[in-house]
């Protein structure tokens, strides 16, 4: 854990988040890929019906029982097609 506070992700909100929402669009997104909002109490169903009428939300979680799934981008894959190529 880091010491810097989440902040809920709704427009305008500075509120410390409480909550994890972890969403998913399969348009832009392989299936393991997990974007995150952060939302504190007050908005977490305004944000998480957002992405749940668009079918995009998979998880909401509590702050403190989120796991940070690992990064597809921080561990570079080497079948990635968009890997460069170092010629
Ligand atoms: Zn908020």
């Amino acid at each position: 854990m880091n010491d810097v506070s989440p902040i809920c992700s709704a427009k305008g909100c500075r509120t410390t988040a409480a909550w994890v929402l972890a969403w998913n669009n399969p348009k832009l997104h392989t299936p393991d890929r997990r974007k995150t909002w952060l939302a504190c109490d007050e908005h977490r169903e305004h944000l998480s019906r957002f992405l749940d009428l668009r079918g995009f939300l998979k998880d909401v979680v509590p702050f403190g029982q989120w796991q940070e799934p690992e990064d597809p981008a921080a561990t570079p894959n080497p079948a990635a097609p968009e890997a460069p190529e170092a010629s």
